[in-house]
């Protein structure tokens, strides 16, 4: 059974990605630059935004972070946002979710400059994701495409299964391992399954798997019985656990006796999901000169 060591694999991806920023702002005098919006106190929030903070700092991306009281208001958040699509000097721009409540996420989504949305939610970038010719890819289901190809595991033709359907991990996952394999993008020509809370018979699909992602936020979710010998089995889980360790949504201990490869939670798809952020605005920069 192999482990897919995320950590070490995005560590090589950000010193690529550091010698490409050198490379970038000699040849245009441009630093890149992220402006990250943080409302309210989410602790998981914070941690992820200081995590991205530091990530910046490490490979030469300037990193704005605009920190906001909980009580700030959509308009208040629309304002900002307004200010940063027209800031020439900010290449991406990303909203920590989730907002506080009360706060209309899909209004401020909308609301940043397409060509700024390095974490690529905005319904034309998600169109764009649908129709093969992605501006930028999602950054979590990016890292987990970049895990299979440098690990050397084929997609194409393979069955992939993946437990969950949200708009951040399950949807864009499918759509990408859907696409036609291409040089711009390997990873995909994927038969694909998705399965949910209201599947029957989830059991009976995900043993039929090739490669398994998982993203339902339930801790140890997937046990043994429910994978074919040999799977590839990807965890985008992040559970805290009540004696505070972080643990995935896969049973690690009991699936490693049956899978072909497992991705560890912590180590795992999380770092990559950061490395794919920073290689996003990198893009952005780049666009922006393209298209001044
Ligand atoms: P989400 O928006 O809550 O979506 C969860 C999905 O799982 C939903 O589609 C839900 O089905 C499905 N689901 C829930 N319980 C299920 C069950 N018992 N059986 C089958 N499907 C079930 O979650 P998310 O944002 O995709 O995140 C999922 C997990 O990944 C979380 O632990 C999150 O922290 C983690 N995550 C990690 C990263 C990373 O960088 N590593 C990035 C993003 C998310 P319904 O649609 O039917 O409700």
């Amino acid at each position: 059974m192999q482990i897919l060591d995320g950590k070490k694999l995005s560590e090589t991806i950000l010193n690529e990605l550091a010698e490409d920023i050198v490379r970038f702002k000699t040849s245009t005098g441009i630093t890149p630059c992220l402006a990250a919006i943080l409302v309210g106190d989410d602790p998981a929030s914070q941690i992820y935004v200081s995590n991205k903070e530091k990530t910046c700092k490490k490979i030469g991306i300037e990193n704005r972070l605009f920190r906001l009281p909980a009580t700030t208001t959509t308009k208040e958040i629309l304002t900002l946002i307004e200010k940063l699509n027209t800031d020439c000097n900010v290449h991406g721009i990303l909203v920590q979710l989730p907002l506080p409540q009360g706060c209309d996420e899909l209004r401020v989504l909308d609301a940043i400059n397409p060509k700024k949305d390095v974490d690529a939610f905005h319904p034309e970038n998600v169109g764009l994701i649908s129709q093969g010719r992605p501006r930028y890819l999602p950054c979590t289901p990016y890292g987990i495409q970049q895990m299979l190809v440098r690990y050397g595991i084929e997609t194409s033709g393979k069955h992939a299964v993946i437990v969950g359907r949200s708009d951040i991990v399950g949807k864009p996952m499918a759509l990408m391992l859907l696409q036609k394999q291409s040089p711009q993008q390997s990873g995909a020509d994927a038969t694909v399954s998705i399965v949910h809370s209201r599947t029957k018979n989830l059991h009976e699909i995900t043993r039929q798997a090739d490669i398994l992602i998982v993203a339902i936020g339930h801790a140890r979710f997937l046990t043994a019985d429910m994978v074919k010998p040999g799977t590839v089995v990807i965890d985008v889980g992040i559970n805290r656990l009540p004696n505070g360790k972080i643990c995935g949504d896969v049973d690690f201990d009991t699936v490693k006796n049956v899978a072909g490869a497992v991705s560890p939670v912590p180590g795992g798809v999380g770092p990559l999901t950061i490395s794919m952020l920073m290689l996003n605005t990198l893009r952005a920069a780049n666009l922006f000169l393209l298209t001044t």
